[in-house]
């Protein structure tokens, strides 16, 4: 399927590279690192994104060159990365366009003309870079950086089940070719927002726990409140789900239409995408995410029973 890939990239001249909105590492870190390899390759490419730059990805190689739009721009091809949908990227004129759809995630679908998803890998960063390679396109410090910028960020710091000595061996090669692992990290890691830390304060005052289960959540108000950002609220998850005996956390998000915005993550023992995938959404096995009607209580009540019962089927 890779060969596939080049071959349409080879034979059109003007791309336009997105992702899913409300884009995360490997979303923005994939298509920065897409865009410059198609460059590379002796074509124009632009990167389109519904949502802006998040605060923490925007000292990327490229970042500033990110267009935010509504619709996407005229173009041969639209290569749409890490995303299973047309509406998750929430661009407008998808449907005329030619897409290339790469993907790495388990519940992703057959949307594109092309469609090349392999779940074997644990980012879609790692398809970029094998793309680049078979292309022959060098890679510099730039795309090394966005590329292990989003290898690190999927895999949670190399710490996600299935990480393995692949991983590594990808990362060691983007190391090699320029990216500065501690900067990288320092980036993400320690470049966070007072508003974000506030935040993280209210929803651990609103930490739940049954069996091996944990909750927390966010209200608009608690948001408006800390002058907090929707991109405040990532991450805010794995704080639930780093107490020990917990297999599995849910991170509840108040949507300004009222609706709230649920983000599973598991140690390992139980697949929180069946649960995302029963709702709606989607992700991988570890991480996963989805929209669900209020109000909290309902919502909390149906996420739970279903993470019960997951718990439960993985017990047996
Ligand atoms: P997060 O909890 O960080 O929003 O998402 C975790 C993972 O689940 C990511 O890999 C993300 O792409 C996926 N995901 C989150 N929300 C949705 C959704 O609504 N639909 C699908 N298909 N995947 C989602």
């Amino acid at each position: 399927m890779l060969e596939r890939v080049l071959q349409e990239i080879r034979g059109r001249r003007r791309f336009i590279v997105t992702s899913h909105a409300r884009p995360d590492g490997d979303g923005i870190g994939s298509a920065l690192a897409c865009a410059q390899i198609l460059r590379h390759m002796g074509k124009d490419a632009d990167v389109v994104m519904h949502d802006g730059v998040p605060r923490i990805y925007q000292s990327l190689p490229f970042a500033d060159r990110v267009v935010r739009s509504e619709s996407v721009p005229p173009n041969d091809a639209v290569i749409i990365l890490e995303c299973d949908s047309i509406k998750r990227t929430q661009l407008q004129g998808l449907e005329e366009c030619f897409l290339i759809s790469i993907d790495h995630h388990v519940s992703g679908r057959n949307f594109a003309q092309v469609n090349w998803i392999d779940s074997s890998a644990m980012a879609t960063a790692e398809l970029v870079y094998r793309m680049a390679r078979l292309a022959g396109v060098p890679i510099d410090a730039d795309i090394a950086t966005c590329l292990y910028t989003a290898l690190m960020t999927d895999t949670g710091s190399f710490m996600f089940e299935g990480t393995n000595e692949h991983t590594f061996a990808i990362a060691r090669e983007l190391v090699l070719a320029g990216a500065d692992p501690a900067l990288c990290a320092r980036h993400i890691y320690f470049g966070h927002s007072t508003a974000k830390l506030r935040l993280l304060g209210a929803a651990l005052t609103n930490l739940n726990r049954e069996g091996s289960l944990a909750w927390i959540w966010v209200t608009q108000k608690q948001m408006k409140r800390f002058g907090a950002r929707e991109e405040d609220c990532e991450g805010l998850v794995n704080y639930a789900l780093s107490i020990g005996d917990v297999q599995v956390a849910a991170f509840f998000r108040e949507l300004p239409d009222g609706r709230w915005r649920v983000s599973l993550r598991s140690k390992g023992e139980v697949n929180v995408s069946t649960v995302a995938e029963y709702f709606g959404g989607g992700g991988h096995k570890c991480a996963s995410g989805y929209s669900l009607d209020g109000p909290l209580e309902s919502a909390v009540a149906r996420v739970i029973e279903r993470l019960r019962s997951e718990v439960a089927v993985n017990a047996t």
